[in-house]
């Protein structure tokens, strides 16, 4: 079944736009009806402002729809569930790094691995290839884990848990992977960060995976190219959210991140919730086009994005939005009341990814703002401050802008976050 979805998905990399379009609309048509059909939530909610199920399929009727926030999951968690379907459901909770503590529902039955198959496809990793993973594995149950290491006999799956990342786990990690030379390593940005540091502090040879495959954060350049040289690996950027996963990866070639579009529909949109033109950035509404059992739709996960304007050179037609680079909660804001967003703060340092190992802006109670860096080399350490002055310059002057030198960044059992709100 799942390897049937999966020829179905890498037939769906070349399909032609217009029928990639009409395939989506007809997911979304059908979710929507079940869901207007099958749970409370939506039931109420639409026809609150007077959606009927006659009107699915009008002009425009999709974008008429009203948004689904992280307050509604909060309040209403039970009457998303489709009754129906009970059974399927599967809950999980965020952490709360980012912000807000989210629990939200899913549909078990979902084949999710295909989605990351189709993204290890396209740098040559096969699903029974070696892998190695530094990361929590929150969602599978033991059983599952077991299921799954049955089911892929012999290959081998190394883990280092992100959560407990001391010097001797990374040792021993490093150790074993150069003995096992996996096809493929995936992890949270911070914590395969901070491996890639401890490889290239301790000048060690690593053996080269054929993609280091990065997930839970934005990837800016000065991480991609401190893992990327560590592990002498491409690196790949992906997307997804705890009450969606497989929203879009990277390819080899482009800059954009593919979306899965048989699994999400994505939209970009202002603050009178109309699309935003091609190009600018918007606040993201998500609707999960598979799942009956806990339907999230036109749903605000609090991120940022955009779509790229031109296709990708790869050829293959799933849309690109552009790579992720920052959390709504994670704006600051000055004492005029002006608000600098996320995805600004994280591009400090962008044209110059070769000056730092890591940074993160960190905003104080008293407003002022501090750009904690480490430096690659002593000699970079002026131009990393005419680089943080010119940004507090950018600022306008309002706050106080400190540049300090660290010799690493803290991160949340393996998530990073690049900018921090201490108000
Ligand atoms: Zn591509």
């Amino acid at each position: 079944m799942a390897f049937d979805s999966f020829k179905f998905l890498i037939k769906n990399e070349f399909t032609s736009k217009g029928e990639l379009l009409k395939f989506q609309e007809q997911l979304r048509r059908n979710v929507v009806r079940m869901a207007m059909m099958r749970t409370v939530f939506y039931q109420k909610r639409y026809r609150d402002v007077g959606f009927e199920l006659s009107d699915i399929g009008k002009d425009g009727w999709f974008e008429k729809l009203p948004i689904v926030t992280k307050k509604d999951l909060k309040e209403h968690f039970d009457e998303f569930v489709n009754p129906e379907l009970r059974q399927y459901l599967k809950v999980s909770t965020t952490g709360g790094s980012t912000g807000t503590p989210t629990k939200t529902g899913y549909d078990s039955r979902i084949p999710e691995e295909i989605y990351s198959w189709r993204l290890q496809k396209r740098f040559g990793v096969n699903p029974w290839d070696d892998h190695a993973y530094i990361w929590r594995d929150t969602r599978k149950s033991k059983l599952a884990k077991f299921k799954n290491a049955a089911m892929w006999w012999p290959t081998k799956h190394l883990k280092l848990d992100a959560s407990f990342l001391t010097d001797e786990a990374i040792e021993e990690f490093l150790y074993k992977f150069n003995k096992l030379k996996p096809a493929l390593l995936q992890g949270y940005v911070g914590a395969v960060s901070q491996v890639a540091q401890y490889v290239l502090d301790h000048k060690m040879t690593m053996w080269s995976p054929k993609v280091v495959w990065t997930t839970s954060a934005p990837l800016p350049p000065i991480q991609r190219q401190l893992i990327q040289k560590a592990f002498g690996a491409p690196v790949c950027d992906e997307y997804g959210s705890c009450e969606l996963r497989w929203i879009a990866s990277q390819c080899p070639i482009g800059k954009g991140l593919h979306v899965n579009v048989e699994h999400v529909h994505i939209e970009f949109v202002d603050d009178n919730n109309m699309p935003v033109p091609k190009g600018e950035y918007g606040r993201t509404l998500l609707t999960n086009l598979e799942d009956t059992v806990f339907p999230l739709i036109r749903y605000e996960n609090n991120d940022r994005g955009r779509w790229l304007t031109e296709p990708c050179e790869c050829g293959c037609t799933l849309p690109c939005i552009d790579s992720v680079k920052g959390r709504e909660v994670e704006s600051f804001k000055l004492p005029s009341g002006k608000t600098i967003n996320g995805e600004f703060l994280t591009t400090i340092f962008d044209a110059t990814p070769d000056i730092a190992r890591g940074f993160r802006v960190v905003q104080h109670k008293d407003m002022s703002i501090t750009v904690e860096c480490i430096p690659s080399a002593r000699e970079y350490e002026t131009e990393i401050e005419t680089i943080v002055k010119d940004f507090g310059e950018k600022l306008g002057g309002e706050v106080a802008v400190k540049c300090k030198f660290v010799d690493a960044i803290s991160h949340d059992r393996g998530k990073l976050r690049f900018v921090v709100r201490e108000v």
